[in-house]
């Protein structure tokens, strides 16, 4: 397996980013009025109807609420849609041979992780996953999905997991609360069709010492009253390695969901913390998952105090360690999508991502992250923020002990 543990020179120079996400499509088959993606501008839009928004002070972050001129996504339901809503192929994605050429200008990563949009609806997704594999030996891939199309899901990461055999293979799946609350939340019909998926790709576990499920709910204030139900729920799934609870964030279509109160949502770690310590949750299987749990703890700790403080707590090394990439070639240092943060496009630099590192936007935005004190509450980007950041290490070594 690839070591998590080859990084470790990161800790001291953070010369290469060792955490890539991918937006592969902003195609889906739903409609959450949860989710933050769809309202991301093209970069043909960049630039225009700034209007700042609340979760950054020192970046001059600025979104753009005007979401009308923005095709082909239907009107949202209240909650979400259940029914499978057609899905047109968007034009301009990066294809097969622009990834490949694009993965070949970066070296090995930490994790690679997909986003979108439903990823499986990309029907080349295990070659764009071996592409990266073979490249970038990434140790961990993460693959989140809203688990709805059980048969392609289930052939799909088969394959992935013959193939990628020196990487861990996560699949996280969504659900927002039990049946009731997931359904009004993503649609009438989901809960089952994503327990079903659960149950299919349960079958793969013992077979595959490299695969690992995992459960995201998505904390927000439609759900933050029913998070001990939902905590109670994935604890008997017994083949759920891991519960991430990711604090809604970005733009989204009903701005009323982030409304969340603060004491539910320490309410909500808290119960997580101690489920970790009295053993009562496990931990992933891969090399490494002990602190990888430890960080977790340590990571919502400090997103609750960033909601509280509104300010940078710890060094963001968003655009040096992490980079974002969307289906269109965009390069971001975080998912913050807004234009001052757009580090270039990859099809202007030779698909080359050290072509679009050294250009002077790039340059500037890196500067802008380490210096303006620009803030969020995005688990991923504590993540790197925390493992390589040694003067984190007292306190996460505390929690080591302890999970
Ligand atoms: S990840 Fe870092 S750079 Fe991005 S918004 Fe958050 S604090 Fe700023």
């Amino acid at each position: 397996m690839y070591s998590p543990f080859r990084h470790i020179i990161s800790v001291l120079w953070k010369h290469k980013p060792v955490h890539l996400t991918v937006f592969l499509t902003k195609r889906c088959n739903l409609r959450c009025s949860f989710c933050f993606y769809p309202v991301r501008k093209e970069s043909s839009q960049v630039g225009r109807d700034k209007k700042h928004t609340e979760f950054s002070n020192g970046v001059n972050l600025s979104s753009d609420a005007d979401n009308s001129k923005i095709p082909p996504y239907p009107p949202l339901a209240k909650g979400g849609r259940g029914d499978l809503v057609s899905v047109p192929t968007q034009e301009g994605e990066l294809t097969l041979n622009e990834i490949e050429k694009l993965s070949s200008s970066m070296g090995r990563l930490l994790w690679l992780a997909f986003s979108g949009g439903e990823i499986f609806l990309r029907n080349d997704i295990v070659e764009i996953t071996k592409i990266f594999y073979e490249r970038n030996k990434p140790s961990i891939i993460l693959l989140p999905t809203n688990g709805l199309l059980t048969d392609v899901i289930t052939t799909k990461i088969e394959a992935i997991l013959k193939h990628c055999s020196k990487s861990t293979i996560v699949v996280k799946l969504s659900i927002e609360g039990t049946e009731q609350m997931h359904d009004s939340m993503r649609g009438k019909g989901s809960f089952q069709k994503t327990m079903q998926t659960y149950h299919a790709l349960a079958k793969l576990i013992e077979n595959y010492p490299n695969f690992e499920l995992g459960i995201n709910t998505v904390f927000s204030s439609a759900n933050q009253d029913n998070m001990d139900e939902v905590i109670e729920f994935v604890s008997k799934l017994d083949k759920i390695k891991t519960h991430t609870v990711s604090l809604i964030r970005g733009d989204v279509s009903d701005a009323k969901l982030k409304d969340v109160d603060v004491e539910k949502y320490r309410e909500t770690i808290r119960k997580l913390e101690s489920n970790l310590k009295n053993k009562k949750a496990p931990i992933y299987r891969f090399r490494g998952a002990r602190l990888k749990a430890a960080q977790d703890i340590m990571q919502r700790r400090l997103i609750h105090e960033t909601m509280i403080q509104k300010r940078q707590l710890i060094p963001c090394y968003a655009g040096r360690l992490n980079l974002v990439l969307t289906e269109t070639g965009d390069v971001f240092p975080c998912e913050s999508f807004i234009p001052e943060m757009r580090m270039g496009n990859v099809r202007d630099e030779g698909y080359n991502f050290k072509r679009v590192l050294m250009n002077e936007r790039a340059k500037r935005v890196i500067h802008s992250i380490q210096n303006n004190g620009c803030f969020c509450t995005h688990e991923c980007y504590f993540m790197t923020n925390i493992l390589f950041n040694p003067r984190m290490y007292p306190a996460l070594l505390k929690e080591y002990l302890q999970v």
